[in-house]
């Protein structure tokens, strides 16, 4: 059983007392894959390294978070471009809008979101959303520049039954974590009408670890508890989604 962790904070200051640890511990427990989400350029030195430990296993994307964008944001881009002139990346992400921390740099949010879209368009990559009370910013954005070359995952889904159906439409898969497992999560309540393919695991660790670790920092090795909670959901062995999860991601990622 292969299982992929399409997002996931490794490089995080919560791990830097015990981080091979806690990767070592996730690839023992099965979790061979992990996609690693970008930032800001504050974080590259950290992912290259996480990199260098586990070549194997750990899968970069690049890419300005939209909580980090501020006045620096255009100088932010071009280390994004910069970054992949120079070395294979596997997404582009996490980019969005985040309206739910500080609505200041609405404008340049939806600016960035827009410029990283096209560059994941030039270079043929797909894109990590992030949406956080943005559902129809964040639409509004897919709208315009939706098509066959614009393609992802919509990560910690956390959305109605109708926002999900219009993710999917614009090539989104919905990216399934901790929150699935939460009594007040509501996507456990409707996940089940999508078929499968539609869905990728994540953690988003250190945040949102999944019930009962839930307010404590998380762990890619956690997901097993995502995992469980979808087999009880989909009523399938979780060998089952564990199978049918890392072929989605390999079909989004190309790896
Ligand atoms: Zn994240």
């Amino acid at each position: 059983m292969i299982i992929t962790d399409t997002h996931t904070h490794l490089y995080s200051e919560a791990f830097d007392e015990d981080r091979k640890e806690v990767v070592q511990n996730a690839i023992d427990a099965g979790v061979e894959r992990f996609f690693i989400p970008a930032i800001d350029s504050t974080y590259t030195a950290s992912m290259l390294e996480l990199e260098k430990d586990f070549p194997d296993n750990i899968f970069l994307m690049t890419g300005l978070h939209p909580t980090h964008v501020k006045e620096s944001y255009k100088e932010e881009l071009a280390h994004v471009e910069e970054m992949l002139s120079n070395r294979k990346f596997y997404a582009i992400g996490e980019i969005g809008i985040d309206l739910y921390w500080d609505k200041t740099f609405l404008e340049q949010q939806q600016e960035a979101f827009r410029v990283q879209i096209n560059l994941a368009k030039k270079y043929k990559l797909p894109i990590v959303i992030h949406c956080r009370d943005a559902f129809d910013e964040v639409f509004e954005v897919l709208e315009a520049e939706k098509g066959n070359d614009l393609f992802g995952i919509f990560h910690c889904f956390t959305g109605t039954l109708e926002q999900a159906h219009k993710a999917v439409s614009y090539n989104m898969k919905l990216g399934i974590g901790g929150v699935v497992t939460f009594k007040n999560g509501k996507i456990d309540t409707f996940i089940n009408q999508f078929n499968l393919k539609h869905i990728v695991l994540e953690t988003d660790s250190p945040y949102l670890a999944p019930v009962p670790y839930r307010g404590k920092r998380n762990e890619s090795g956690y997901i097993i508890k995502v995992l469980e909670k979808l087999s009880v959901i989909y009523g399938m062995p979780i060998e089952d989604i564990a199978a049918i999860t890392t072929q989605n991601s390999k079909d989004v990622f190309g790896v």
